[in-house]
């Protein structure tokens, strides 16, 4: 029987059947995945290969793409489970099948086109093939309605020319989902295409960004579009329709780095209650009787249930398709927040150990940043979150 305080709640969350698949992610992510991230975290490596493939083996890849295409038939609860279970240990190890499949293989399930499901969605599944998301621009991060990269017609193809960056998975990546900008003056939000394109096409380059202090096992590429030609059948949706298959992506996203927020609070919860009742101060006697030490331990599992509960039950909407966009954007807002501002509390209840890799804390908030802003600048979705509340309110200085 598992000690983690997660699985008790997660007991009384969901099913039996998708407590056991949790299990079973759980069990594996603590064979391949904790008894090595030290190392590779100290030789600064990414996830190797083998512990990729057997992801792929267990189906990670393919969980909510249709048993007709090679998957598992699952949904998006799936997935974030999947992500708790991973992220447990390592944000990296999460984000890895996480990105390849609600950044990867959701866009085209969710507006491509037969054809297009017919020819990637098999490989994808299997963990063959990755797809990676080309939103994030180094001129365009938050404003990502307005890409600088161009896509323009030349007879019935497109030549894109530009540059993305941030994209996650990037060294694994057998295509990436480029968002276009395809027509300046249609109406904003119209005004872009997304388009499949692979990485072995001529004019495109992907490099490693360097630098990267966080999610330091996941990779993290910029890619360069030199003038790439494309056809007809790559475009993924409608032309025109480009940002609506980026935001409609994005909505399952956040609910999975919701998810990756809620794995480190929990993986920093476990860990603390046994420190604080291991570690003596005066008199010999743990740490953990200390009121102020019990105050961050409460909050930290009060935090835990709370957004875990919320975020089950938007999983849920999600499945239904009722999920609105602030919703989305307003669980992975509050779990981030919450989850960062309590691991740094959490350090503190440990003291000096606590900054010490082998502990293990220190990963957690370093990569808890990454929730605060990836798939949306939490101050960003605040902007959008508002609105429904206040309507739309001119900016003064504007
Ligand atoms: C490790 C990592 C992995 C990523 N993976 C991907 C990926 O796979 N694909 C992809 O396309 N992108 C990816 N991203 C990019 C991520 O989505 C962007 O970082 C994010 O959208 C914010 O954009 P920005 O960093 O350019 O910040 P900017 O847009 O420059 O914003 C900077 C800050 O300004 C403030 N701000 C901006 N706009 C507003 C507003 N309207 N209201 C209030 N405050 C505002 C916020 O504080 C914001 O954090 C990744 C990022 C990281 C760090």
């Amino acid at each position: 029987m598992s000690s983690r305080r997660i699985d008790h709640y997660l007991r009384a969350l969901v099913s039996e059947d998708r407590f056991d698949f949790y299990a079973a992610v759980r069990d594996f992510a603590d064979a391949e995945v904790a008894p090595h991230l030290l190392g590779w975290e100290r030789d600064h490596v990414l996830i190797p290969d083998e512990v990729i493939a057997k992801m792929a083996e267990l189906g990670l890849f393919g969980l909510p793409v249709p048993e007709s295409f090679g998957g598992q038939g699952g949904d998006h609860l799936d997935l974030v489970l999947m992500g708790l279970a991973l992220g447990y240990h390592s944000q990296c190890a999460a984000i890895t099948p996480g990105a390849a499949v609600s950044l990867g293989i959701k866009p085209l399930l969710l507006c491509g086109n037969e054809a297009q499901k017919a020819a990637h969605l098999p490989d994808l599944a299997a963990g063959k093939r990755m797809f990676v998301f080309g939103l994030s621009e180094p001129g365009r991060g938050s404003d990502a309605a307005n890409p600088q990269v161009t896509a323009t017609r030349d007879g019935a193809d497109w030549i894109i020319r530009g540059e993305k960056c941030w994209s996650t998975n990037a060294h694994w990546a057998s295509h990436v989902v480029v968002h276009a900008m395809t027509d300046p003056e249609a109406p904003n939000g119209k005004r872009s295409t997304c388009f499949i394109v692979p990485m072995d096409a001529a004019g495109v380059h992907y490099q490693e960004m360097a630098g990267k202090r966080v999610w330091e096992q996941s990779s993290t590429g910029s890619i360069v579009f030199d003038s790439v030609r494309v056809g007809a059948a790559d475009v993924l949706g409608e032309v025109g329709g480009g940002f609506k298959v980026m935001v409609t992506t994005l909505n399952g996203g956040r609910l999975f780095i919701a998810g990756l927020a809620l794995a480190s609070l929990a993986f920093a919860l476990d860990r603390c209650c046994r420190y604080v009742q291991e570690r003596e101060q005066f008199d010999d006697l743990p740490i953990g009787r200390f009121q102020r030490v019990q105050d961050v331990i409460l909050d930290m599992d009060i935090a835990l249930e709370q957004n875990l509960t919320w975020l089950m039950h938007c999983c849920d909407l999600y499945n239904a398709d009722r999920l609105d966009r602030e919703q989305a954007a307003k669980v992975k807002i509050a779990s981030s927040r919450q989850a960062s501002e309590l691991l740094g509390a959490a350090m503190e209840i440990c003291g000096g150990v606590a900054g010490l890799d082998e502990f293990g804390l220190i990963r957690h908030h370093n990569d808890l940043f990454v929730t605060r802003v990836g798939e949306g600048s939490n101050l960003a979705l605040k902007s959008q979150c508002c609105r429904p509340l206040l309507g739309e309110i001119k900016n003064i200085l504007q």
